[in-house]
């Protein structure tokens, strides 16, 4: 089985100090694959675009460059191989209320500009893009394939895409519906990385205050016993919040890696090595 922790929504604001409290003790085990932002706006929540209008100065995006102690930070983890680094769309903001890779525009420019930022500042490669929200538009998807991105989300691609349909489109739509038969047929491919004709996809599961740790173990055993792929996405931030069965969800996510460490053949990997 191989495991893999996401962790979402670092970004220019976030502190060092916020992402040691809650992996130092994780990351020696497995490399954390961090979802960064590269320039977020800050504080936009759920709010309409009117009310963003107004507030306009609180909208200027905020460089992950700015943040020099979490760049030097993040280099150093990278090297060590305690943190990986995935592309966590570009402001990360809420265009027409809607996630910013469903409703924002100029999407191929900003991943491929967002991309070859945070290569840069941070000296690594970047293979994957874990959407804001989890959702893609038919342009989010154009714009990460263009970027030579993978996925790390639960979508079906051809859903959205059957009204209009390009050649590309074929491709992937036929890749969907042999996952869908083979589902029907009763294989189970939830813990399987899916391969596109233009781009990977890994599916995840969710540690956080709606989720209860039972369910994880149950989900967990099945991916050890298929020898397939399995994620736990989080929020450093979350670490103290309560998850439903009673536990912290940081418990969790270090009760998930111990019981993964006791199953035979773990491999505790970042995204690349799914891809
Ligand atoms: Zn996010």
């Amino acid at each position: 089985m191989k495991f893999v922790i996401r962790d979402d929504d670092t970004c220019g604001l976030t502190r060092p100090q916020e992402l040691e409290y809650s992996y130092s003790k994780l990351w020696d085990k497995s490399p954390v694959c961090l979802s960064v932002t590269p320039f977020r706006i800050p504080k936009t929540g759920e709010r309409s675009i009117g009310e963003l209008e107004e507030r306009r100065e609180t909208l200027d995006p905020v460089p992950l460059g700015e943040n020099r102690d979490l760049v030097d930070f993040l280099k150093r983890g990278i090297q060590a191989n305690r943190i990986h680094v995935a592309l966590h769309g570009y402001h990360h903001n809420r265009p027409n209320g809607l996630p910013e890779y469903v409703g924002g525009d100029d999407l191929t420019r900003k991943t491929l500009h967002g991309k070859e930022y945070l290569e840069s500042l941070l000296n690594c490669r970047i293979s994957t893009f874990v959407p804001p929200n989890n959702k893609l538009s038919k342009d989010g998807y154009a714009a990460i394939i263009k970027a030579g991105l993978n996925v790390c989300n639960r979508q079906n691609y051809s859903r959205m895409n059957l009204r209009s349909l390009a050649p590309g489109d074929l491709l992937e739509l036929g890749v969907t519906l042999s996952y869908s038969l083979r589902n029907r047929m009763g294989r189970n491919d939830e813990f399987e990385v899916r391969a596109y004709p233009r781009y990977k996809q890994a599916s995840y599961f969710t540690a956080g205050p709606t989720i209860r740790l039972n369910d994880l173990q149950d989900s967990l055993r099945a991916c050890s016993q298929s020898n397939g792929t399995f994620i736990i996405a989080t929020h450093y931030h979350a670490f103290d919040r309560l998850m439903k069965s009673g536990e912290t969800v940081g418990d969790a996510i270090h009760t998930l890696v111990e019981e993964a460490q006791s199953h035979p053949h773990t491999e505790f990997v970042s995204y690349d090595a799914l891809w």
